[in-house]
């Protein structure tokens, strides 16, 4: 097949779909590959390294126009103009984003919105969400130190003791636990907190303490099972006493990290302005759901405020400030899901049975056909 890598304009994107290690493997496979020029250069990768992975490199409408094009983020409307009728898009296309999911339908693209994919073993080497929440997880601690005025280590030096910084994190499934293991290493104290009582032991094992709030009813504990892998809005009673065991936490706390996110829904306030408020002086807040709300009312997306004396730091795009490292991870996670979709001959294969392939595919030949199975019912 053709296979297109242009180079993405949305603002602040630095990731690139492929990289030399993927282009290799594809050309090996007997893919021709087209890199736009300058592709991977927020990636740090050249074009050379590219060429002399085996791509073509060229221009934008040739990486767009080609019958399988891999990308970043969703294309907008002067990109989609560029692609064909029935090529083949493969990237993170936003699956609730309806109008753009209409505009490509109509231009008869067969896009695939991989963020779909169920959260199954089989899908654990292609789940975008993960590899780059993992790179979101670490750099908002690192961000978090950059602007938390004091050390986050212990120091006992000649001038007098300073003490740790104590952390937050408030959400703990793929961020969150890479958030705690980072701050771990800087050698913060650290609390944790979730929905899913499961979690408990891996925040013990990176040696936070888990801030338990405890269900009261049955449909308290359901709700916290969330459905295939992703959360569910949880009950108001049970929002309510962790709003509570959260002010008490965050009155303690230098720094606090917010991860929590429903899909396809705005994401649940787990910090209110009284408890910023309560905060420190010179505290930081990282409230990685910035795209999505935020997980604090204060949060303003892709900027760095203060409120309360708190700084609270909403970027909406923390993974495209490592972009080397997480082009490298999101584009082996594309190359896992060509498997499923590209047969023996090396051709564009939609088998619909594949329940990874039926979960991303969002539309086909002028038809949407999203199944919206990651959207948990209220
Ligand atoms: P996410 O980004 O959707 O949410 C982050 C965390 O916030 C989750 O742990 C969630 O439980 C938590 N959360 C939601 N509402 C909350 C609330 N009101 N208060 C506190 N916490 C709240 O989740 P994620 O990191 O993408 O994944 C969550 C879990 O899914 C992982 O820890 C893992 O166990 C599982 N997972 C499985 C696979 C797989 O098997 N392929 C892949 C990825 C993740």
């Amino acid at each position: 097949m053709h296979i297109g890598i242009p180079r993405e304009i949305h603002a602040g994107e630095t990731r690139v779909a492929a990289t030399p290690e993927t282009v290799k493997k594809l050309v090996s496979q007997g893919h021709q590959v087209i890199v736009q020029s300058g592709a991977g250069l927020t990636a740090c990768i050249p074009d050379d390294a590219f060429a002399a992975a085996g791509a073509r490199i060229g221009k934008a409408a040739e990486a767009l126009g080609a019958g399988l094009v891999l990308k970043v983020v969703a294309p907008d409307a002067a990109e989609l103009a560029l692609m064909q009728p029935g090529a083949v898009l493969v990237g993170m296309l936003n699956p609730f984003d309806d109008a753009n999911l209409a505009r490509m339908s109509e231009r008869g693209i067969t896009a695939f919105a991989l963020e779909a994919a169920p959260r199954t073993s089989r899908a654990q080497s292609l789940d975008v969400l993960s590899s780059q929440a993992n790179i979101a997880g670490y750099k908002a601690v690192l961000l978090a130190a950059h602007h938390y005025p004091r050390f986050m280590p212990m120091l006992m030096t000649a001038a007098g003791t300073v003490k740790a910084a104590r952390v937050l994190v408030l959400g703990a499934g793929v961020a969150g636990l890479q958030a705690i293991a980072t701050a771990k290493r800087l050698g913060a104290v650290i609390e944790a907190s979730d929905v899913r009582p499961a979690v408990k032991e891996q925040i013990e094992s990176l040696g936070a303490k888990f801030v338990d709030v405890p269900f009261e009813t049955d449909e308290e504990r359901e709700c916290a099972q969330g459905v295939g892998g992703y959360a569910r809005p949880m009950p108001a009673s049970w929002m309510e006493r962790q709003a509570k065991a959260v002010h008490e936490r965050a009155k303690q706390a230098d720094i606090i990290i917010t991860t929590a996110l429903i899909p396809g829904r705005k994401a649940p306030t787990l910090l209110h302005e009284a408890t910023v408020a309560a905060m420190k002086p010179g505290s930081v807040v990282i409230d990685l759901a910035a795209a999505q709300g935020g997980n604090c009312p204060l949060t303003v997306a892709d900027q760095v405020v203060v409120k309360h004396g708190v700084t609270l730091v909403g970027h909406s795009n923390l993974a495209a400030l490592v972009p080397a490292d997480a082009s490298a991870l999101y584009a082996r996670n594309l190359l896992d899901f060509l498997k499923l979709v590209i047969d023996g001959e090396g051709k564009f294969h939609l088998n619909r049975e594949d329940d990874i392939v039926a979960a991303c595919l969002m539309c086909t030949e002028g038809q949407l056909v999203r199944t919206n199975g990651n959207v948990p019912a209220a």
